[in-house]
């Protein structure tokens, strides 16, 4: 095995197992780190699902509550305006017409002004006093409305200051009440004090920064919890809020409020037996809050985890490269001689014993090269010991330059000997590398005193398998050796090719010495 070989083989083998693993952690923390994102995901939806379920059990509260009291304002009216019709009872002493007319609402809570109007808007009838203060409401909105319209019905008039009744702010629900003949005949109103709503709302828990408010189908503020006495009676109708409370009977959604700029989660109500539309709001921040405080955590843990897990991972797969490369230089050490890079003996035995069960599965031709470095134990003796070993070394490079094909094989035998097999090369082309390397020797012009040609030099003996044949690849190892032996006995720096008649031709190959040259023999 050459540098370049040996080179590849390492970085090989840090391509493989290693890096899947830590690509497999890398998988396996972004398919966590999935899994919480989607749990986290679901729990915000859940909490979402929670906000808009608990908004709307608050308007259905509150719709039933201002339902229901409405409707009991509203049979008070509608007494008073039967009894104003019913001339037996206008008869009547005043105290016992005032009990008649405003039975016992006007003891109720909330209720500000029970009165009677007359057709000019002057106070004719108070619920509570046998004298009423004189005051006039010809110029208010629900006066007007009923004056102008018979058919007005209930009617809920802008909220307003009731000066009658210590500057409390109140909403007039009334009634027009008509002559027999149709003709208008005055009002009655009651005023319905915002404080009962105040304390309606103020029973519902909406968070930091939410909000419940009361809004008359055309868009006028009723009431609005956190209180706010300037957005009473204001028109909400150009906000975009109030365009989707008008959209259906009920239903939620996520907008900016028209008065405070607040992101709030809407659920609104907007019953059509009423002329209100109720609406819970709770803001964003208030309803997120714990979900972002438990997504920071399982946030953080996550990446912690994560983190640890990668770097874990990381440290495992360097411990694992060091070790893979320690074993791999280790298992190079024991295939690979130290001083020329080639295989030494034992690999080649092994890496041998495949290539000949290949050449005879495939009947392919098999050739052996032994090669000798000649008179080396008097190189050895006359520069050193260290010299002998940088021979040996150049030698090897000249046996590795002179190979090519992937599946030649050259190894350092032992000593200063060489072995070099080469699978499907014939005799010719196997003695042609021999005459190669023989020559790449002599050129290498190293002095060697003891050598016949006074440079060092190799002999090389050459040995070919023939499918047709049946023998061992011992036997070619052997015959390859035996015509190195008449290399050297014939003279040395030669290659010398086994043949059954070799010895025949020994004699012919003597003459090769002072003028080297292949031989065949
Ligand atoms: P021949 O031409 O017949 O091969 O003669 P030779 O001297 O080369 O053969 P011999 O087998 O007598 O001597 C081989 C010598 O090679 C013996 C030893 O001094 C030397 N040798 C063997 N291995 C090494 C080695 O690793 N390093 C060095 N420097 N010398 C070695
Ligand atoms: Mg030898
Ligand atoms: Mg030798």
């Amino acid at each position: 095995m050459n540098l370049k070989q040996r080179f590849e083989f390492i970085r090989s083998s840090f391509h493989n197992a290693p890096y899947s693993m830590l690509w497999a952690a890398g998988a396996l923390v972004i398919s966590m780190a999935a899994i919480c994102a989607a749990t986290l995901y679901q729990s915000r939806l859940d909490t979402t699902t929670h906000a808009i379920e608990t908004s709307r059990n608050m308007a259905l509260f509150a719709e039933n509550d201002v339902a229901r009291n409405i409707e009991l304002y509203d049979l008070s009216l509608q007494a008073v305006v039967d009894g104003m019709n019913d001339p037996e009872l206008m008869r009547a002493p005043p105290r016992l017409r005032a009990i008649a007319l405003f039975d016992r609402a006007a003891s109720a809570t909330h209720l500000g002004s029970f009165v009677v109007l007359d057709t000019q808007g002057n106070v004719a009838l108070d619920a509570r006093e046998e004298f009423p203060k004189s005051a006039n409401f010809s110029s208010r909105d629900f006066f007007i409305a009923h004056k102008t319209n018979p058919a007005a019905g209930l009617y809920i008039g802008d909220p307003y200051v009731s000066k009658r009744h210590g500057d409390a702010m109140s909403i007039p629900l009334s009634r027009r009440i008509s002559h027999a003949d149709g003709t208008f005949a005055g009002v009655v109103l009651i005023d319905l004090q915002l404080e009962y709503f105040k304390q309606l709302f103020s029973g519902l828990s909406l968070g930091k920064k939410g909000s419940v408010a009361l809004i008359r189908k055309d868009g006028v503020m009723m009431m609005r919890q956190p209180f706010n006495a300037k957005v009473i009676g204001r028109s909400i109708r150009d906000a975009s809020t109030f365009k989707r409370f008008m959209s259906g009977p009920e239903g939620s959604f996520s907008d900016k409020s028209f008065l405070d700029g607040t992101e709030r989660l809407y659920y609104f109500r907007n019953p059509p037996e009423l002329p209100f539309i109720i609406m819970v709001a709770r803001a964003q921040s208030d309803i997120y809050e714990s979900w972002w405080e438990r997504a920071l955590i399982i946030a953080s843990l996550m990446a912690v985890l994560s983190a640890s897990f990668i770097g874990l991972a990381r440290a495992f797969v360097l411990q694992l490269n060091q070790r893979i490369r320690a074993e791999s230089e280790l298992a190079l050490l024991a295939r690979t001689d130290g001083l020329t890079g080639l295989n030494n003996r034992r690999r080649f035995d092994e890496m041998l014993d495949q290539e000949w069960i290949r050449a005879r599965r495939n009947t392919l031709i098999f050739s052996v090269l032994f090669v000798d470095i000649d008179r080396f134990k008097i190189y050895n003796d006359t520069y050193g010991h260290q010299a002998g070993d940088d021979v040996i070394a150049k030698v090897a490079k000249c046996i590795s330059d002179s190979i090519h094909r992937p599946g030649d094989i050259a190894a350092r035998y032992g000593g200063e000997e060489f072995i070099v097999a080469l699978p499907n090369t014939d005799i010719e082309g196997a003695s042609n590398i021999a005459e190669t390397i023989r020559a790449a020797v002599l050129q290498l012009e190293i002095e060697n005193v003891g050598s016949e040609v006074g440079n060092v030099s190799v002999s090389i003996g050459c040995a070919t398998w023939d499918p047709r044949h049946d023998t061992d690849v011992a036997s070619v190892i052997h015959s390859a050796d035996e015509a190195l032996y008449k290399a050297k006995t014939t003279g040395r720096n030669k290659v010398v090719v086994f043949s059954k008649s070799s010895t025949q031709r020994i004699e012919n190959s003597l003459k090769a010495i002072e003028n080297p040259v292949s031989f065949e023999v």
